[in-house]
């Protein structure tokens, strides 16, 4: 299969005048095939599609929408070998990652439709009438879950398929009965191309309303900013920059009718090695943490930016290790030449506000990151609290602490986290249920001897935390729970059962998980 450059507004394809290319992060050349860029009529187009959608689409069984979510996952493979070699072209990604995000993404796909045919998503609620009840009868009233309207999804720069057009947001607002318009990332346009041919075989196959889907590129900003703005857009689903998720947020928040931004935003996710850990395994610690900040070229949200531990010996042994696992580290291509700026100055920014460098990994050309671990005394970090903004890519910053008390203040100064880790030893356990509660307050991921990196995509994941980690610390971007950001409950009191939605009737009821009078239920789902 060819691509073709065209957008997809809904069962459409469209080419458009004005063209770009993607760009090959390795060499520096452009890549074969010129993308259509979306202007104001194309942008009408998918968003009135959408909105003319989301009934048909939301009234669906959710059955129906599981085997939609599974044949876009089938599409995908069928895709082959041609999707991960664009990929890596486009992102400089190294094959055996792209076949295991690629795995990733058809696995959420599925897990999102075992998650429909379960049930408890749609969190209903029974309180039958108790029309002798006094002093004042109850009347009957139902509780189920809808899906909020069409949602925006912006394909992030570090995923190009794991959170990109068919990734998690999207994954979660199909499954939620929401259509979707896609902002693709213009760094791999030809990658998002692919997987909508995936998602528009899908759609044809399981005969879904059109305008379920829409990918739309963009020559600059304008056009997601104008995507957000438009009054059918009901949610914003967003992985990227601190700069660019506020953008969204502040356009999402004028408008006449404002609507949620799930905006995945800066984290630098703080370490803390606690001193029996350190005392004990300390080589062991440096070369694991080593390896997780360099995998990926860093470029990951849950890259370990920020380590604090107690000044001694066992600190000292971290360094050293951690200095000689940098030193081997070598250069590695970043995914965009923008990305690889904003790198260089985050490090600049380490180096002229007087952090001192302790190790370096060996320097590249062209678009590579040099991996580097500052360090900087608690105290000095308490009075440039700048120096703990996020760096994106391979650099991390050392958090030298005398004491517990300083540990624990550091701690509390951070903005909010997706994750944090506490790397212990049994004898650590009174000062790690010390730290917790700051824990708990700063992340929504709490890891206890692990690393950061690698999120497992299950029902227990939170991959969210408070601001600035995401816009809203009430919900997380992957795993199963990611579905109720694009829900809203509805309360139905005194309806008739024909009048009731499908799945609060009687007959129908019993089929899925429910809570009756307050009582738990089990479904009885096939
Ligand atoms: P980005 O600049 O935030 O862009 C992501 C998407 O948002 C793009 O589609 C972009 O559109 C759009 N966008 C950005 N600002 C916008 C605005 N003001 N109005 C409307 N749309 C806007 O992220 P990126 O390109 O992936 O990388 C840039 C930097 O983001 C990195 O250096 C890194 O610091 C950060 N980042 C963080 C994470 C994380 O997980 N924490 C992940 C990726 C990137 P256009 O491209 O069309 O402008």
């Amino acid at each position: 299969m060819a691509l073709t450059g065209e957008l997809f507004i809904g069962r459409r394809r469209l080419s458009t005048a004005q063209r770009f290319q993607a760009v090959d992060p390795t060499r520096g050349e452009t890549l074969e095939t010129a993308f259509s860029a979306a202007g104001t009529a194309e942008l009408e187009a998918a968003c009135t599609l959408a909105h003319t959608a989301f009934d048909p689409y939301r009234n669906l069984p959710p059955l129906r929408r599981a085997d939609f979510l599974e044949a876009i996952a089938r599409h995908i493979l069928a895709l082959g070998d041609a999707l991960l070699e664009r990929a890596h072209r486009e992102t400089a990604l190294p094959l055996a990652r792209l076949t295991g995000e690629r795995a990733r993404t058809v696995g959420q796909l599925q897990l999102f439709a075992a998650e429909l045919r379960a049930g408890e998503w749609l969190g209903l609620r029974v309180d039958p009438a108790l029309p002798q009840r006094t002093p004042a009868p109850r009347p009957d009233l139902r509780l189920r879950k809808i899906p909020c309207g069409p949602v925006a999804v912006f394909g992030a720069s570090n995923f190009p398929l794991a959170f990109s057009v068919a990734g998690g947001d999207s994954a979660a607002a199909l499954a939620a009965g929401c259509p979707i318009v896609v902002k693709g990332h213009p760094a791999h346009p030809g990658t998002s191309e692919w997987v909508a041919q995936a998602i528009a075989a899908a759609a044809a196959e399981t005969d879904m309303p059109d305008g379920v889907f829409s990918l739309l590129h963009g020559p600059d900003t304008a056009l997601g900013a104008a995507l957000v703005a438009d009054a059918r857009i009901r949610a914003v689903a967003f992985t990227g920059s601190r700069a660019g998720g506020l953008a969204l947020m502040k356009i999402a928040a004028a408008r006449p009718e404002p609507i949620p931004v799930y905006a995945e935003m800066s984290s630098i996710n703080p370490v803390v090695l606690l001193p029996a850990a350190l005392a004990a395994r300390s080589e062991s610690l440096a070369r694991e943490f080593v390896a997780s900040l360099t995998l990926g070229v860093g470029q990951f949200c849950t890259n370990p930016g920020l380590v604090l531990a107690l000044e001694g010996d066992g600190l000292q042994r971290f360094i050293e290790a951690a200095g000689a696992a940098l030193a081997a580290v070598s250069p590695a291509v970043m995914l965009t030449e923008g990305i690889q700026r904003n790198y260089i100055r985050g490090v600049e920014r380490l180096w002229t506000g007087g952090a001192e460098l302790l190790a370096q990994g060996s320097a590249g050309t062209n678009n590579c990151a040099r991996a580097a671990l500052f360090s900087v005394t608690a105290a000095s970090l308490a009075e440039r609290p700048e120096l703990a903004e996020e760096t994106f890519g391979p650099a991390s910053l050392l958090v030298r602490c005398r004491t517990l008390r300083e540990l624990s203040e550091t701690l509390e100064r951070l903005e909010g986290q997706l994750t944090a880790t506490v790397q212990m030893d049994p004898a650590d356990l009174p000062l790690a249920q010390e730290l917790l509660p700051t824990l708990e307050h700063k992340a929504g991921r709490i890891i206890v001897n692990s690393w950061p990196t690698g999120v497992e995509v299950c029902h227990a994941m939170v991959h969210g935390g408070p601001f600035p980690a995401t816009s809203d610390g009430r919900s997380t971007s992957v795993g199963t729970l990611a579905i109720e950001r694009f829900l809203r409950p509805v309360c139905y009191q005194g309806f008739a059962d024909g009048l009731l939605p499908q799945e609060l009737r009687a007959g129908e009821l019993q089929r899925w998980p429910h809570r009756f009078d307050g009582e738990r239920r089990l479904g009885r789902t096939e």
